[in-house]
């Protein structure tokens, strides 16, 4: 018998055993439990082979019972973010349909390759799903499958960035992008004096264009001249930390006058263009990438859509068609990635049928109606804010005429329970040492959160800030020194840990979506 034959023989034998034991065992779940009640956790099988009862163990058990080291970690999250106030403007809850996807057996599957093109066998279903992420994804953004392709299996933003400039733009081809310490993101081209800090600075040769430093707004007559000396391949119009719209149209004129490719990167607003509460980059964008787990609220992973068909009719009168296709989706696979996330996909699929309806879009405006209260709530009592308002789901709070840096803002916050980011604002002379905070109202609404909370959320956010420039009293300008007082000054720390417990009971009675405990 060779060697083949046995490991087959041996695998048939090991397949009837667990079969046997899984049918004695786990008919359903719900009988799994009860045999294990019923018998104090000993399985029942225990005559059976004792590795194959061991691995089944592991492999049906609960995770609480099979890890519960981990467990207790994980439950501890679960509380941190019920009992805090999550305002991190790129954080979001979402829903358990998307949860359940992310832990399907879709997530055994290998499909590298394009639907029906696959490199694998078994891929209908996944095929399927597939489709159906990309159909879902162009009717959330109403857009027609003869104009707009789509490509949902970028892990995430990042990655779905890379593969556009890897498709596109040449090695060292130029790309402009927002500054980061003026609201763009890592992935537009960051480097500073020393160093190159983001890859697209490092394959691709970055140029950013800024807000003007008194109003907070973005420059786009700088853009302009920049671009006519610079020539870049490809401009991108996306935001981290910009509280208001874009003005696509300008950016197109921009593009269009230099021969360059316009992308959006919606991935912080791409829940509000589903909803149409803001304008929509698609009206004049060649390409729009985005992030699905932000203001979209699905899974943590990115998409890309690109312009199809007719680019232009020459003077000939011939067709030039758009040769995005076969260009990004290459560089998505085999390019950058292997096999496709199949539970992402999924829950792209559901999120994105989720973005179609009416509670979406009654969700979105409640977003942006919580942060602009947030706003004037802020105002009212003497903070001021970048750009003086907001557009969007976003707030930013310059802490400078309070005597405040974004660290010790961040910092007080978070020990009172109110996640949040520092941030730099316009005009801040070190991006290392940013004077502000970014503020996002996605996550609280989802909680269901209305302006008459947020009000109080302010109030909360206003006392401990307050706070923090009696610790600043104490400990002088440096965050280190600062950091001790908050440990070390009795009457501090009771003062914090007061308004922490406020903020914890407020924030509880408020319900999050997802599993009860986990
Ligand atoms: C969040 C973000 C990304 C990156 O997304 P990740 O999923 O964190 O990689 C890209 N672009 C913008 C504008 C973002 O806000």
């Amino acid at each position: 018998m060779n060697i083949g034959i046995v490991r087959g023989f041996f695998r048939d034998i090991t397949r009837r055993i667990n079969t046997h034991i899984s049918q004695i065992v786990s008919g359903s779940t719900q009988e799994l439990q009860a045999t294990r009640h019923r018998n104090n956790n000993i399985f029942v099988v225990r005559n059976f082979n004792t590795t194959a009862i061991m691995s089944n163990a592991f492999l049906n058990g609960n995770l609480w019972d099979t890890d519960p080291e981990l467990f207790e970690i994980i439950k501890k999250e679960k509380q941190r973010q019920a009992s805090g106030l999550e305002m991190i403007a790129s954080e979001n809850f979402t829903s358990v349909p998307v949860l359940q996807c992310l832990s399907s057996c879709l997530h055994n599957k290998y499909s590298e390759g394009m639907p029906h093109q696959r490199y694998y066998g078994g891929n209908e279903f996944i095929d399927e799903i597939e489709i159906m992420a990309q159909q879902r994804s162009l009717e959330a953004y109403r857009l027609k499958s003869e104009d707009w392709g789509v490509n949902v299996q970028p892990y995430s933003g990042s990655p779905a960035n890379f593969a556009v400039y890897t498709g596109i733009v040449e090695p060292h081809g130029r790309i402009m992008g927002l500054d980061l310490p003026d609201g763009g993101h890592l992935t537009h081209g960051f480097f500073t004096a020393t160093k190159k800090i983001s890859a697209t600075s490092i394959f691709f040769e970055s140029m950013p264009y800024k807000v003007d430093t008194k109003t907070g707004l973005i420059d786009y007559d700088k853009l302009a001249e920049t671009a006519r000396l610079f020539k870049p391949r490809l401009i991108i119009a996306g935001i981290s930390c910009y509280s208001r719209c874009l003005d696509y149209k300008r950016f197109r004129q921009i593009a269009d006058e230099n021969g360059a490719i316009l992308m959006a990167d919606m991935a912080h607003i791409s829940g509000l263009v589903a909803a149409g509460v803001i304008p929509s980059p698609f009206d004049v964008c060649d390409i729009v990438t985005t992030t699905t787990h932000k203001t979209l609220r699905g899974p943590r992973a990115g998409v890309i859509f690109y312009r199809k068909g007719v680019r232009s009719v020459n003077a000939k009168g011939e067709k030039i068609m758009y040769d995005f296709e076969n260009k990004i989706n290459q560089a998505v696979f085999p390019g950058l990635q292997g096999g496709p996330h199949n539970h992402a996909i999924a829950a792209i699929a559901t999120a994105m049928k989720q973005a179609t309806m009416p509670e979406f879009v009654e969700y979105q405006r409640q977003v942006i109606k919580n942060a602009q209260r947030l706003c004037e709530g802020l105002k009212s009592r003497g903070y001021e804010i970048a750009t003086g308002g907001t557009d969007v789901h976003l707030v930013l709070v310059d802490m400078r005429n309070g005597g405040l840096t974004g660290a010790r803002a961040e910092r007080i916050l978070e020990l009172c329970s109110i996640a949040c980011n520092k941030n730099t604002v316009p005009g801040d002379k070190s991006a290392l040492n940013p004077s502000g905070i970014r503020l996002g109202t996605p996550a609280l609404t989802t909680r269901g959160l209305k302006e008459t909370d947020i009000d109080r959320v302010v109030d909360y956010i206003d006392q401990a800030l307050k706070l923090a420039q009696e610790i600043t009293k104490i400990s002088g300008p440096k965050l280190v020194d600062f950091n001790k007082v908050t440990v070390e000054n009795a009457d501090i720390k009771t003062k914090i840990n007061n308004l922490k417990e406020d903020i914890e009971t407020y924030s509880r009675s408020f319900s999050l979506p997802g599993y009860e405990t986990y």
